[in-house]
């Protein structure tokens, strides 16, 4: 049985382990960073208020035109508020509901692997069939292999699952490799969903959304959340923008699944996205410090660290300690060193072409993260 199939997820898993030993926790992905004042005193005000009542199920009315209004600002994007853009629960609400609305029982979905554990588990729910395509290993980092996934494509493909900036991989779609897919998709005619939940997290390279590409717009679901941005994975207020009939395709889906959610949480992220700017440019400058941290103290403790160009997550090669299983790796790292970490296979399928690696995350402040660093240097 693979791991999305098991009742217990790997970070309910690790985060347990964590609580249990007290180790320093850098398995899930939870910032204990802060949020901007100015969306915490929005969240209040608006239950003070008494706005506590279902938004329409679309969402509300000022998130949707805020984040029609970001993907303008942004990337150049137009979205109707009305008609192109639906607030969901979390990106996991848009990432199922999108599945859920668009394949089906013998489809396939195409996605990248290693994948966030989401994927497989919507497609399971949805009765398709997900094919992962590896990403290969490059030196120190992971690259996309195009004419792989051309390969991959078959008259069932019903859509492919992209994820940049990546989790686990820490990986940002490059221009060529963008266009590469952009091709692939117009040629194949495929619906492409976009998972870009660390949009505003990229500390090398830049963040371009595949929807921006010519002919993508049209067949693109580009889905977003507001918990990596503003440090507040616990709201679960995503989004996802795209051309009126797929988007009402997920409406339609997502109205059985939670209907609504979060009146006040949304009022005060539709304030705040208008301002994302010096914002997000803050939050980068202190995740690319923590990032440094931390490759810099895997690469001492002789853990290899690899290229992780966004997001949360850096990998680290287990072999410098004569490990090669990362799973047990990570069971015993906590009485070994007094730190939890996620292998990466738990977002593979298949085959594990690189069972050694390891994921520790870095969205933590300073001080945890340098007692892990020194903990790990102790443990070496
Ligand atoms: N996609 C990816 C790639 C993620 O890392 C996460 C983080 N949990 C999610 C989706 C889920 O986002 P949300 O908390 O908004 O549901
Ligand atoms: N996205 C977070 C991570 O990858 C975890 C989310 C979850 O616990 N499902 O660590």
């Amino acid at each position: 049985m693979s791991r999305a199939s098991s009742e217990t997820s790997i970070f309910t898993e690790m985060t347990e382990l964590a609580r249990r030993t007290g180790a320093v926790n850098l398995g899930q992905g939870v910032p204990d960073l802060d949020s901007p004042p100015a969306l915490l005193a929005g969240v209040s005000a608006a239950v003070l208020a008494g706005r506590n009542q279902y938004p329409p199920a679309a969402g509300h009315p000022a998130l949707r035109a805020a984040v029609a209004a970001h993907q303008r600002a942004h990337y150049g994007l137009d979205f109707a508020p009305e008609a192109e853009v639906l607030v969901t629960t979390g990106a996991t609400e848009a990432l199922a509901a999108a599945c859920l609305a668009l394949t089906g029982p013998g489809d396939e979905i195409l996605t990248l692997d290693p994948a966030y554990d989401a994927y497989p588990a919507d497609a399971r729910l949805s009765g398709a069939r997900l094919v992962s395509v590896p990403l290969t290993l490059d030196g120190d980092g992971f690259a996309l292999d195009a004419d792989a996934l051309a390969a991959a494509v078959t008259p069932r493909t019903r859509l492919l699952l992209l994820n940049s900036p990546h989790n686990p991989a820490g990986k940002v779609l490059d221009d060529a490799e963008l266009a590469a897919v952009a091709e692939l998709c117009r040629e194949r005619d495929l619906t492409v969903v976009t998972d870009e939940v660390y949009e505003h997290l990229v500390y090398d390279g830049r963040h371009r959304p595949i929807a921006t590409l010519p002919g993508m717009r049209e067949r693109t679901l580009t889905i977003s959340s507001a918990g990596k941005t503003f440090n507040v994975t616990g709201w679960k207020v995503g989004w996802i923008t795209g051309p009126a009939r797929l988007v009402a395709a997920v409406a339609s889906v997502k109205q059985w699944l939670t209907y609504a959610s979060g009146t006040p949480y949304q009022e005060a992220i539709a304030l705040m996205l208008g301002e994302v700017g010096p914002w997000a440019a803050g939050l980068r400058a202190t995740l690319r410090a923590h990032r440094d941290l931390l490759t810099a103290g895997l690469a001492e403790a002789g853990l290899r660290p690899l290229r992780a160009e966004a997001g949360y997550f850096v990998q680290a090669d287990i072999r410098g300690w004569g490990a090669a299983d990362g799973l047990r790796f990570c069971r015993e790292l906590p009485e070994r060193a007094g730190v939890v970490a996620i292998p990466t296979s738990a977002f593979r399928q298949g085959e594990d072409p690189a069972p050694w690696l390891v994921r520790f995350s870095f969205c933590r402040r300073a001080e945890p993260l340098r007692e892990a660093v020194e903990r790990l240097a102790k443990a070496a």
